[in-house]
């Protein structure tokens, strides 16, 4: 059975942060954590992590990498009206339902 939980938000989604010191970036999402309602996207949230010196690395070194958001901090970017909105449900014809954008009506799936 196809996994039921979401998030208003998933992979592949453009985003605008709400909130924190990334408040008005927009980027898109490249993985959901479900269960921690964390959503990681790119270059938001850059975090430096010092790695410890290996073989690999002797000097040891730092790596950038994105921290998670919690996903209730982003909302959707409508392209149309170029700012986070509020999605809403519709079916297509064929049955098949998408996001669209409750203030215009663009279709925000992909
Ligand atoms: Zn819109």
């Amino acid at each position: 059975m196809a996994q039921r939980a979401m998030l208003h938000v998933k992979k592949g989604d453009t985003v605008v942060v709400l909130a924190g010191k990334e408040k008005g970036r927009s980027g898109k999402i490249m993985s959901v954590n479900l269960k921690k309602s964390r959503v990681f996207v790119e270059k938001i949230n850059m975090i430096k992590r010092h790695s410890r010196p290996s073989k690999t690395a002797p000097q040891g070194g730092i790596i950038e990498k994105e921290g998670p958001l919690h996903a209730s901090n982003v909302n959707l970017l409508c392209p149309k009206c170029n700012k986070a909105v509020r999605a809403r449900s519709r079916m297509l014809e064929d049955g098949k339902k998408v996001r669209v954008c409750a203030k215009c009506s663009e279709i925000l799936d992909q």
